[in-house]
């Protein structure tokens, strides 16, 4: 009995939003997505290729679909204003604005940079449906995403730090952004 109750706090903390009740409708932008062999990016590299370019944790997440530990990657408490860029190719794929707190132990977006940033397709592993998220430029494996992000999208781009590459913005560039109020927020504090 007891064992069983450890066994669900474990899954509760560690599976977070990856829980295999949150159904997400896959929108692959492409019809045959099956391996990343048969899909065509504007950057193709060889696998050894990748593997000297990378280091061994980011060759692990970007081109074997690995995930990291929660709680160990550079990015999953950062709050400073940036740019996320794919750690394989560089394209930017998210900004600090659409970061958030997602209580996982990896970087949470609700949005991505850009509509095209990304190509999304269904992922059986693990004895569950997820949406695995991929690098639309490189084919590089990034995270999932789920439906329980915050509004307005409700989206969660839960990825992995290893994917990515922080750029900070630099304070000039952040002068002229003058869109109105600053959109983070500092979230957590009482
Ligand atoms: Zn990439």
């Amino acid at each position: 009995m007891f064992n069983l109750f450890a066994l669900g706090a474990v899954i509760l903390a560690a599976g977070c939003n990856a829980s295999p009740t949150h159904h997400l409708a896959a929108t692959p932008q492409t019809a045959d997505l099956t391996t990343n062999q048969t899909m065509k990016f504007p950057v193709t590299k060889t696998d050894e290729a990748w593997r000297k370019e990378l280091t061994p944790e980011q060759y692990r997440v970007l081109r074997q679909a690995n995930t990291e530990r929660p709680f160990t990657g550079l990015y999953w408490n950062t709050q400073e204003p940036g740019v996320y860029r794919c750690a394989a190719c560089g394209q930017v794929l998210f900004t600090s604005k659409d970061k958030f707190d997602s209580g996982c132990g990896w970087p949470g977006f609700s949005d991505l940079a850009s509509s095209k940033a990304v190509i999304l397709r269904d992922d059986y592993s693990l004895g569950m449906h997820r949406i695995e998220v991929l690098c639309a430029h490189c084919g590089s494996h990034l995270g999932h995403v789920f439906d329980d992000g915050p509004k307005p999208t409700g989206l969660h781009y839960c990825i992995n730090s290893a994917a990515l590459n922080f750029e900070k913005n630099n304070p000039s560039a952040l002068r002229s952004d003058a869109t109105g109020a600053p959109e983070l927020k500092p979230e957590g504090k009482r």
